[in-house]
């Protein structure tokens, strides 16, 4: 039990920093397309930081085995 039950800590997938549930960008896999949360299933956070630096595409394509073409179009839309 927690009274900051409703402000959950996540962690990046990507530097693995962790946050405020509400700082970080919501992100799911499907098959290996990303694509934006879409309420239920697994999903994955993404931080402010790494939306916006260099390389992060490859990187959360590697990590995760993702279609690269996915990651760019989702960061580009978050951007
Ligand atoms: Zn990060």
């Amino acid at each position: 039990m927690s009274v900051r039950k409703s402000n959950p800590i996540r962690m990046c997938i990507s530097c693995r920093k962790r946050e405020p549930q509400q700082e970080l960008y919501r992100l799911q896999k499907e098959e290996r397309i990303l694509v934006k949360y879409r309420g239920f299933g697994r999903s994955f956070y993404l931080c402010k930081e790494c939306l916006n630096s260099k390389h992060v595409e490859k990187k959360i394509a590697g990590r995760m085995k993702l279609d690269i073409t996915s990651v760019e179009n989702i960061i580009n839309l978050l951007r």
